[in-house]
């Protein structure tokens, strides 16, 4: 039997990936453990520049504490050349997320199934339920190392949520790189009935999904989301740009117009959150300036701020236009916007009661997803009532 450690860094389906390789790992009799062990398994991200020099830096931390160290997930699948150098007990898998759980576990070799029902994560589980991405936008690298979209069978992942579930999870949050994309042909599921039926699953507190295209959020789904009553009331709809002659140019499938008309119908019960890229190479001050009023005009809150990085075998890869200290500054003024939109929503709270879904010592997420901080004694796992009673700029503080 080994020792293992699991990491990841990225998104939330990097996330799942590390996830399914614990689980196997679990499953085949090794302990999981958070020093120094025989293993660790680093789930790699290439969505920037960074995030590969990030992924190696840590792939070179862990061999030093580790025996030896897969380097996983789409950094090794993007940029292996990138892990090269780093001493020899690392190892790059450079393999998609539905062989890499077996190839991981065969290398270091099976000891028998003893732990198949450990509990991994204590209050929210990730579901994955669709991966890669055949929407081909001219910035990312995500179809190049995932692949075209496919789709889990609507009853394994229902299975999985009701295992989850069984498990102790309270959140379930189900996750794909385009998750819209949903389909399980044969059994006649798309992501609105799956929403129904995951969110109608006994025990379930709170369903939420990670990520959304505007190019699904059509009346079907947001019937769904509206209707179903676990479904927390967030939204994360990733905008990249508020400026169509940048989302031309970056081939998103969507106008600026068509972006504020989606959303129209979930902007008053619904914590709208997005990603943005800023920098992208035929950004002007003009376009920038689009985006933050799409922004402001969409009710976001929380922005995910992304300084365009081009991406080896993209269409812009070999175009990066915008200096960088023009990126540092649109970021700035982004994040200042959208701390501040964030800081409204959560006065509105002021006085109201809500749930919260203790994640960590004294912290957790309200349903609309607003983080809270609450007593330091309360359970972490747990959901606890709470009243808002002031502001701060971590969150909103319970009575
Ligand atoms: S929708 Fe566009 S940005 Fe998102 S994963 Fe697919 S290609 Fe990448």
């Amino acid at each position: 039997m080994a020792t293992f450690s699991v990491g990841f860094l990225g998104c939330k389906v990097s996330h799942t990936d590390a996830h399914d390789v614990r689980e196997r790992l679990l499953h085949d009799g090794h302990f999981e453990h958070d020093g120094p062990a025989d293993v660790a398994v680093v789930n790699t991200c290439c969505v920037t520049n960074e995030a590969v020099a990030k992924s190696r830096k840590e792939a070179a931390r862990a061999a030093r504490t580790h025996g030896r160290v897969y380097v996983t997930g789409c950094g090794a699948n993007l940029a292996a050349d990138a892990f090269a150098g780093l001493p020899h007990n690392v190892i790059v898998v450079a393999r998609r997320s539905e062989e890499t759980p077996a190839f991981v576990a065969g290398d270091i070799g099976a000891i028998g199934c003893v732990q198949a029902d450990a509990r991994l994560d204590r209050v929210r589980a990730f579901v994955k339920v669709q991966d890669g991405c055949s929407f081909s936008c001219n910035f990312c690298v995500i179809p190049l190392v995932r692949g075209g979209s496919r789709s889990r069978v609507a009853e394994a992942v229902l299975a999985e949520i009701r295992r989850r579930v069984g498990q102790g999870h309270r959140e379930v949050v189900l996750t794909g790189i385009n998750l819209g994309c949903y389909r399980d042909r044969a059994a006649g599921y798309d992501l609105p009935r799956l929403v129904r039926e995951a969110g109608a699953t006994p025990g379930l507190a709170r369903l939420r999904l990670s990520s959304i295209e505007i190019n699904h959020v059509d009346e079907k789904l947001v019937s769904a989301l509206r209707e179903t009553p676990t479904v927390s009331r967030h939204l994360h709809v990733p905008l990249q740009s508020g400026d169509d002659g940048v989302l031309r140019a970056m081939a998103r499938r969507y106008t600026a117009a068509t972006y504020l008309r989606r959303l129209e119908p979930l902007r008053d019960e619904f914590n709208l959150t997005a990603d943005v890229i800023v920098g992208f190479p035929t950004e002007d001050e003009r376009a920038f300036d689009h985006t933050l009023r799409v922004v402001e005009r969409a009710g976001l809150t929380k922005i995910h701020v992304f300084p365009y990085s081009p991406r080896p075998g993209t269409v812009t890869a070999e175009q990066d236009a915008v200096p960088p200290q023009v990126k540092k500054e649109r970021g700035a003024r982004l994040r200042a916007a959208s701390d501040a939109a964030c800081l409204a929503r959560w006065r509105t709270k002021l006085g109201a009661d809500d749930t919260v879904l203790v994640d960590r010592p004294g912290r957790g997420y309200g349903d609309d997803y607003s983080p809270w901080l609450v007593a330091p004694a309360a359970p972490i796992g747990e959901l606890v009532r709470v009243r808002g009673a002031a502001v701060s700029e971590e969150g909103i503080l319970a009575a």
